[in-house]
């Protein structure tokens, strides 16, 4: 018997919580649909000074979805989703569920290269983006690939972040505005010509994939998380019953809906609690702010860089905050300093929750109204406890189950766990074995059963949460004419935690500077991705056996 066997963090518990808990939906769908049926006429999306009513998300995804079937789109087509934090975003995602089809959530940061390679891998048929996003990506790229071989060429539907409200905030909106999108339908005309039409009913299991979040790896290919309904249905579970969501609360949305927290921990749990998801286009502060005084909600989760930029921002009162009791973060580490900081502003305590993609979302959450412990050796804050239905340990280079204090890899096993990677059987095999999931991260567990995170086996940055995976940003900057070699680490940020570093030697005879090797970079990725300090070198530190020593360059 090992010491995990014994699950020692079952006694950190909130007191009255069960040690595990009974699925109540097999699928995502499910869930939306008792909502509905509990909550017809309340809200389900507030977003500025519009709202959708539970019934009307309903009627207009059922519209989508026909309009989508006569289009082809049958069970288990894939839908890609480039889109920001807009009722859209969630009246796609519901309809995708109703045709039994998987959903693509995709960065509305990413450039044409990033989402060329997620609608190629995914083999996406449709594609719903914004306006603005068709006319500078999606069109230009859609031209492109109609005359390549194996052109990438779904059928697009194009909105606006506009629609769905009508206060135009000049913060948000200054420089969005109505474009005219030729070779693509609008959406919100497509949901009007198809009203009080309902799709047949699709039939979906706990098995059946809800969406491929996408995620990259330290090869810089991205692999599509194969998040099941069980999945979703299981974890937003996890949501209402760990923090005690009431129904109807309202959830602030905080993070992006295309990651694997804003699916779950907005989306999902909304659905669970018949809520109203409070939605602000992207993440502002100062719209956030006004946000949380008009709508009042009571949860939200969020990368911790949200709430300093929240509590640096000079209209932050305790008045803002008065009605958000649960405040949950994760997806990147967070200095014990900033919640305590907050605590003082504003009364109340940040709980930490750990997750992946694969994870879809929480499998290590602090307990509600409990203080995560800080390790005396590191100062580093806990990350939580195994969640519910999750076991979880730490695991050596083999998998073999560490003894307490020791550091090792985090591997975890429930009902929240993908099944595997879309169309990657090997790297599937790689990551689940015997249903274990391998995290790549490194920490240790205490002897109360609390995990914390150490350092990470992989190279990956985290940027305010968002993940940059260094062979990326290197591929792209072994583009450029001039570099001769590149390597890309994470450095310390004050703010984003860390930030993106590069460093290149150049081909003899070129001439390029660091801003425009930066702007080359920027042209090319999402904004989180490209480096904020380039470094030129003549020569690259490297080991005897011309390995690049990464450590000397972070320096
Ligand atoms: P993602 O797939 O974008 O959700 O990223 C997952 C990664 O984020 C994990 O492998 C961790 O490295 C990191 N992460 C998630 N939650 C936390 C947390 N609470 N503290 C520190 N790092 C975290």
């Amino acid at each position: 018997m090992t010491p995990y066997d014994r699950k020692p963090w079952l006694s950190s518990y909130e007191p009255g919580k069960p040690h595990a808990i009974t699925p109540e939906f097999t699928d995502a769908l499910s869930l939306f649909r008792a909502a509905v049926a509990r909550a017809p006429s309340l809200p389900a999306i507030l977003y500025f000074d519009g709202s959708l009513s539970y019934a009307e998300l309903d009627t207009q995804s059922d519209a989508l979805a026909c309009a989508w079937q006569d289009r082809g789109i049958t069970r288990g087509e894939r839908v890609a989703i480039y889109l920001q934090n807009i009722p859209q975003f969630v009246i796609a995602l519901v309809a995708t569920w109703k045709l039994g089809a998987i959903a693509v959530p995709v960065n509305p940061m990413n450039r044409a290269r990033e989402l060329r390679v997620i609608l190629a891998d995914s083999g996406a048929r449709l594609l719903v983006c914004s306006e603005t996003l068709y006319v500078d990506i999606v069109r230009p790229l859609l031209a492109e690939e109609a005359n390549a071989e194996n052109g990438v060429l779904p059928l697009v539907m194009t909105t606006s972040e506009l629609e769905y409200q009508r206060r135009h905030d000049p913060r948000l909106f200054a420089n969005t505005s109505r474009q005219e999108t030729p070779g693509a339908e609008s959406l919100s005309a497509v949901i009007a010509a198809n009203a009080g039409r309902h799709p047949p009913p699709a039939a979906l299991g706990p098995n059946d994939i809800a969406m491929l979040v996408y995620t990259s790896g330290t090869t810089g290919v991205p692999k599509g998380a194969m998040n099941t309904h069980g999945n979703v249905a299981f974890n937003a579970q996890v949501y209402r019953d760990w923090i005690t969501l009431g129904e109807g609360e309202p959830i602030l949305g905080v993070a992006p809906l295309f990651h694997i927290t804003g699916l779950i921990g907005h989306i999902g749990a909304a659905f669970m609690c018949a809520a109203p998801l409070v939605l602000a286009c992207r993440f502002e502060p100062g719209v956030m702010l006004d946000t949380l005084r008009e709508h009042r909600p009571a949860f939200t989760i969020g990368a911790i860089t949200v709430f300093i930029a929240l509590m640096n921002h000079p209209n932050a009162t305790r008045d803002c905050f008065a009605s958000l009791t649960k405040i949950y973060s994760g997806g990147a580490p967070i200095p014990p300093s900033v919640v305590e900081a907050f605590r003082e502003r504003f009364g109340h305590y940040i709980h930490n929750g750990y997750g992946l993609t694969e994870t879809n979302s929480p499998t290590h959450v602090v307990p509600r109204g409990v203080e995560a412990p800080v390790d005396p050796a590191s100062g580093t804050l806990a990350v939580g406890v195994p969640a519910y239905n999750v076991e979880s340990y730490i695991g050596d280079d083999e998998g073999k189950p560490m003894a307490v204090g020791e550091v090792g890899e985090i591997i975890s096993r429930g009902p929240m766990i993908v099944p595997g990677y879309w169309n990657k059987p090997q790297e599937s095999a790689k990551a689940i074995v015997d249903g274990y999931f391998r995290t790549g991260d490194v920490g240790f567990m205490d002897e109360r059963g609390w995990f914390y995170l150490v350092d990470r086996k992989k190279d990956m940055i985290n940027a305010s949460g968002y993940k940059v995976w260094p062979r990326e940003v290197e591929d792209v900057l072994y583009t450029h004419p001039a570099v001769r070699e590149a390597a890309v680490v994470g450095v310390p940020d004050a703010y984003r935690g860390e930030t993106v570093k590069a460093v290149v030697s150049l081909k003899p005879g070129t001439n390029v500077t660091p801003e425009e090797l930066a702007e080359y970079c920027k042209a090319r990725m999402a904004a989180y991705k490209y480096p904020r300090v380039v470094m030129i070198m003549d020569e690259l530190p490297k080991t005897v056996t011309g390995k690049i020593l990464r450590r000397e360059l972070r320096g």
